[in-house]
């Protein structure tokens, strides 16, 4: 069966709502990711994760958002962004198109940091609008999310963004990756002695510049494919298995 509901005709997505009534809704940005990553990185890893998961438990994936919100990397060309409450609207609105055809079981698969507040007030909403309970989730693996025990292979002291655990990841997923031009996190020149002492305890808005001058952080220098691979094949067996749970609700 084709999963990728973008692939689909109407009359086979009517089929398969007879049967099943969940279906993956993948979000990522459109954002500087280093020297190294291409800028669609966070919605082409969405969009890669969903459509295994998709073909693993036969679950439609609907068309990934390429835009999220990315604000606080506008000081690097090519970024583009929505703002919160436009992209809340977003969210709502195509989640409750698909509530309109009849899904019931919507996953929102994230992919970008930045975007999760929105996806939380854009689920507040659609439960009181609908009563319908929409659930997200991350889609790369993390220490507390999904494919937790596989991130033991990073061994970078700290990360995030093009790190050593997105570049391993996007290595292995085929993303255009220019590993020749990967730099590993150096203190950027504009760091005050304020900023050092109090930075980690106190919170004020801050551009991405401010962290990383090269628009990536950790040691994307020690990525690896078979890295990649673990990590990929661990969060997707999990939240496939997480997928067939909510199937089964
Ligand atoms: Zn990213």
């Amino acid at each position: 069966m084709e999963t990728r509901m973008y692939k689909t005709t109407w009359p086979e997505v009517e089929e398969y709502l007879k049967e099943n009534d969940v279906v993956i809704f993948p979000v990522g940005s459109q954002e500087q990711h280093g020297k190294h990553l291409a800028e669609d990185n966070d919605s082409f890893t969405a969009t890669e994760i969903a459509r295994r998961v998709g073909e693993r438990t036969g679950v439609l994936v609907a068309p990934t958002l390429p835009f999220g919100n990315s604000v606080h990397h506008m000081n690097f060309p090519g970024t583009m962004t929505l703002t919160f409450e436009t992209l809340v609207a977003v969210y709502r609105e195509l989640c409750e198109c698909l509530i309109h055809h009849g899904f019931r079981k919507i996953v929102v698969m994230n992919a970008h940091g930045g975007n999760t507040a929105a996806i939380a007030q854009a689920l507040r909403e659609i439960k009181e609008d609908t009563g319908i309970k929409v659930y997200s989730l991350m889609a790369f693996p993390s220490q507390r999310g999904f494919g937790a025990e596989s991130t033991q292979v990073i061994k970078q002291e700290s990360g995030g963004h093009a790190c050593e655990l997105e570049t391993s990841i996007e290595l292995y997923l085929g993303q255009r990756v220019l590993m020749e031009k990967a730099e590993k996190w150096k203190k950027p020149k504009g760091i005050t002695a304020f900023d050092e002492k109090w930075g980690r305890k106190v919170s004020w808005t801050r551009d991405f510049d401010w962290s990383t001058e090269i628009g990536s952080l950790g040691d994307p220098e020690a990525a690896t494919e078979e890295k990649g691979r673990q990590m990929v094949e661990a969060t997707v067996d999990e939240i496939s298995a997480f997928i067939e749970d909510l199937k089964a609700l």
